[in-house]
């Protein structure tokens, strides 16, 4: 039987971004289908500064060799100096000498980098806009539902969180999406000033509206930024970005009370990431082990990765291992 694509892959964040990029190395037709107009999924960056995520560690094997494909640089997150601790009850701490996120690395101008530089290896491979509707499988092939069309492929990888996989007709394990229900501001100054004063830019908060925050300036130190991750809900309140902000002149100065730009991205209310499941976050990392496939349907996407679930490394990791069950189903591809 003919089909439109021999693997269609759903979602073109970094798992599914990767993976098409492997098979295409060994001679397969791809068609990859994202539902967002830009690809990267919860890959976001907003003039070279991240609202999805920013770090990645140095035993992050996958993504490092990654890095150095693609020409792209590391730089150490910035650490020096103290945090600043407020409690619930609005007492503040600044004499604690420590940074939380010592060891962690961000990449120069942003991760969405990373994803562009894979999307625009893909050509007319990847198409944007296309929000699948239902999958269904049949003894010869799968038929993939779009808004206005459908398309048949041989083999499908599920390269999205399995909670949208059960939007699409699919029965699936309730498994959490990692970060889906969190939200991150960005606010930027004409200089990293807190440094000079000795902090790392680090704030724990128990009161917020932000939790946690760090340091998110460029890695020239040419412009200043602080992000901060918001408690669960917050940055669905009215006010919030204006009670964010004071909050940060409230941590780190009145300087901080006048950001050049101020950027949100709440993902919470992203149905191309969040479900209504995600609103309330799970407690700790949830365990991720590979999802079971069908006889034509496998899975990618970080919650589905052997190792590393939840992270960037396991959505590289996911997609290695979709890679080989490919090409094991589809010898020789
Ligand atoms: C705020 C935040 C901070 C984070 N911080 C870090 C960090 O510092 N380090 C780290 O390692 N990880 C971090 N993460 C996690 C990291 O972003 C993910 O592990 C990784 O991006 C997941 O990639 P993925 O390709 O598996 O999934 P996704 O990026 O979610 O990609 C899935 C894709 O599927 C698309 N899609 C959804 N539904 C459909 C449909 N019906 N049809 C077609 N396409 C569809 C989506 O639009 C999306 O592009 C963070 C995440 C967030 C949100």
């Amino acid at each position: 039987m003919n089909h439109d694509t021999h693997v269609c892959i759903i979602g073109a964040g970094l798992s599914g971004l990767a993976l098409a990029n492997g098979l295409r190395a060994k001679g397969c037709a791809v068609t990859l289908l994202e539902a967002r107009d830009r690809p990267g999924g919860r890959v976001l960056s907003q003039d070279g500064f991240d609202l999805g995520p920013s770090w990645i560690w140095p035993h992050n094997r996958r993504m490092l060799a990654l890095l150095d494909q693609l020409g792209l640089r590391s730089f150490a997150q910035y650490t020096q100096g103290r945090l600043v601790f407020e409690d619930a009850t609005g007492a503040i701490r600044r004499d604690l000498d420590f940074a939380t996120m010592g060891g962690a690395l961000r990449v120069g101008g942003g991760l969405a980098q990373v994803t562009g530089a894979l999307a625009d290896k893909l050509g007319d491979a990847l198409r944007l806009s296309c929000p699948v509707q239902q999958i269904s499988e049949d003894a010869h092939g799968v038929t993939v539902t779009l808004r206005n069309q459908s398309l048949r492929a041989s083999q499908v990888v599920l390269a999205l969180p399995p909670r949208l996989a059960a939007g699409l007709g699919l029965t699936m394990p309730d498994i959490p999406t990692w970060m889906a229900g969190q939200a991150k501001l960005v606010a930027t100054y004409p200089t990293p000033f807190w440094r000079a004063q000795g902090f790392n830019g680090d704030a724990i908060s128990h009161l917020g509206p932000l939790a946690e925050i760090h340091d998110a300036s460029p890695v020239d130190g040419r412009e200043g930024a602080l992000f901060g991750f918001a408690r669960p809900g917050a940055a669905r309140a009215e006010g919030f970005r204006d009670a964010a902000i004071a909050q940060l002149a409230r941590l780190f100065g009145p300087e901080a009370a006048q950001p050049t730009r101020v950027m949100l991205k709440d993902w919470s209310t992203d149905s191309a990431t969040a479900t209504p499941a995600d609103l309330v976050p799970p407690a700790g990392h949830p365990h991720y082990r590979p999802i079971a496939p069908t006889r034509r349907v496998i899975f990618a996407g970080t919650e589905a990765a052997p190792q590393d679930g939840g992270f960037l490394e396991g959505a590289l990791c996911a997609a290695d291992a979709a890679l080989g069950a490919l090409e094991r189903i589809l010898h020789p591809i």
